[in-house]
């Protein structure tokens, strides 16, 4: 076994800004190491983020359909029941063969993988401690992709069974009876929904006066909070939590009224702390090398991912930006693309958010609060769902598409979505804002009938003529 590498490129981290830029690399001819610590490739997106929580998320959702949806459908069903084990273990599948999926692309692509904690020694050379000793690996670039860790809550410990994170909550034994979750981010409702479909008798507490996290419209978040009320999830809003703690089987949650004043102790089985993630740059060596952390921890680089330390670039939730898998990707393919002395150009207004709730909620672009505060002249474009033929037959009518468009040029400034496949559905209002298009030109695309993606046209056709066809 080598002890010693040389490389082009140095990747520590394989999540999906690492492992992605790794491969791009290797495809532009670079010789390239990934350094991973953990024993699974693919980061907290794969590992314990985006594909455990769908597939979670998909397998609640069929049940709750099948337990209380499919009736009035003319679908007879026996009692509907579940079995949770079976349903941690598809998860459990699916991310070992997306892990997997991985290790097999860095084998078809030459990347080699160095398995253990990567330290930068110096700007051209970095140490990995794994268990088979240390490795040296010489180089000429190295990529910094480590990510991010939850955001601990002070004072508490979490062990991850009855007072847990994310990670916990994707692996619990058993539904809780009771749960509480701190923090109304995507997180909470996406975890919060799950276990609320299962029949666990959902609480989340936020701190601010409305749910969904950053960048959320401000219409948007209030018609999902109503939605997601009527499925059962509950909502203290405004309020701050003062303590956690453990007595004997039960969790109590010390909460007051954010503004101050009302005092409460709430109590349940299991609660969910999810108030954010910050950077992950423990291991690195960071200041051997000189490169300093900004007042949020993070790695300050420039618009070609450079930090301070020439040779020395980051990427993904380590840096600024929305702490997304395909924002990190993308970072990484263009990052690797300016090593090779190509353009480095990322569009930062139009990456998409989704929440993947049911119905889901999708957005690109800015929101009625940003435009009213740069006091931008907008039109608005609205189609709610209930008047689309398509969701009609599905019995899916809940939500609207709204697109927010210049008032004099008709260039789309950001588009909203609250209802079916809106996930998927905002792809192509990112598509329209990539390429700087007008409300106008999405309304004369011809769009297949009858889909939900008719709302988008719609409410585009709303927003450049001030009125839709079927609505
Ligand atoms: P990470 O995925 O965090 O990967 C960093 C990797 O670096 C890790 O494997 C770590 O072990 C390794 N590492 C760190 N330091 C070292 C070192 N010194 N040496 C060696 N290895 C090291 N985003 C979405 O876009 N959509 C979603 O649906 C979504 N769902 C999520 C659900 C949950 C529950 C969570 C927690 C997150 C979710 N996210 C989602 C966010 C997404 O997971 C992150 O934005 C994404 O993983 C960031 O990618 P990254 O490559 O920057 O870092
Ligand atoms: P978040 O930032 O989305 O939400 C945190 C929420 O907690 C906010 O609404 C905040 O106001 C609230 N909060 C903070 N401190 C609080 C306190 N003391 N008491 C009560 N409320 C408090 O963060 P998250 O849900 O933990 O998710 C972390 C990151 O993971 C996000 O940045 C997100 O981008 C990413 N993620 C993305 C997806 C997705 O894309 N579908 C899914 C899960 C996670």
């Amino acid at each position: 076994y080598a002890t010693t590498h040389d490389a082009d490129l140095v990747v520590i981290g394989s999540g999906p800004g690492g492992y992605v830029a790794a491969i791009k690399a290797a495809q532009l001819g670079m010789k390239v190491v990934s350094v991973e610590k953990d024993p699974t490739l693919g980061g907290t997106c794969l590992n314990v983020g985006c594909i455990p929580s769908k597939a979670l998320l998909h397998n609640s959702h069929l049940y709750h359909m099948a337990k209380h949806d499919f009736k009035q459908r003319g679908i007879e069903t026996g009692e509907v029941t579940f079995d949770f084990k079976k349903m941690m273990e598809y998860k459990a599948n699916a991310v070992k063969g997306l892990t997997g999926g991985i290790a097999m692309l860095f084998q078809k692509n030459k990347v080699n993988l160095v398995k253990g904690v990567g330290t930068i020694v110096a700007p051209n050379k970095v140490e990995v401690h794994g268990e088979k000793g240390v490795e040296t690996v010489n180089t000429k670039n190295i990529l910094i992709a480590s990510g991010s860790e939850v955001t601990p809550f002070p004072g508490v410990t979490f062990d991850e069974k009855q007072i847990i994170t994310s990670t916990g909550a994707l692996s619990l034994e058993s539904v809780p009876k009771k749960m509480l979750v701190i923090g109304a981010g995507v997180i909470g409702l996406e975890l919060g929904s799950v276990y609320q479909r299962l029949g666990a008798d959902v609480t989340a507490i936020e701190f601010l006066t409305s749910i969904g996290g950053v960048g959320i419209d401000g219409e948007v978040a209030k018609t999902l909070q109503k939605i997601l009320s009527k499925q059962g999830m509950k909502f203290k809003l405004g309020t701050k939590v003062l303590g956690v703690k453990k007595e004997g089987s039960t969790i109590k949650v010390d909460v007051e009224a954010a503004k101050g004043g009302n005092k409460e102790v709430l109590d349940c089985d299991v609660v969910l702390i999810s108030i954010g993630r910050r950077p992950y740059t423990k291991g690195l060596g960071l200041d051997k090398v000189g490169i300093a952390l900004d007042d949020r921890g993070r790695i300050p680089v420039n618009n070609k991912f450079q930090t301070t330390v020439p040779g020395i670039y980051a990427i993904g939730d380590v840096i600024h930006g929305p702490m997304l898998a395909h924002k990190a990707e993308d970072e990484g393919i263009v990052c690797v693309e300016g090593i090779k002395g190509m353009p480095v150009h990322f569009n930062y207004d139009a990456i998409p958010s989704v929440i993947y709730t049911s119905p889901e909620v999708g957005w690109v672009g800015k929101t009625e609060e940003d435009l009213k505060k740069e006091g931008r002249a907008y039109k608005v474009g609205k189609f709610p769902f209930l008047a689309n033929s398509r969701a009609k037959t599905n019995g899916e009518t809940e939500g609207f598409v709204k697109v927010l468009s210049d008032k004099t040029t008709d260039v789309i400034l950001g588009t909203h979505i609250i209802g079916p496949g809106g996930g998927e559905l905002i792809n192509e209002a990112v598509l329209a804002q990539e390429y700087g298009a007008a409300a106008e030109d999405v309304a004369r695309v011809c769009h297949a009938h009858p889909t939900c993606a008719e709302a988008l046209r719609e409410a585009n056709l709303a927003a450049y003529s001030g009125k839709p066809i079927n609505f």
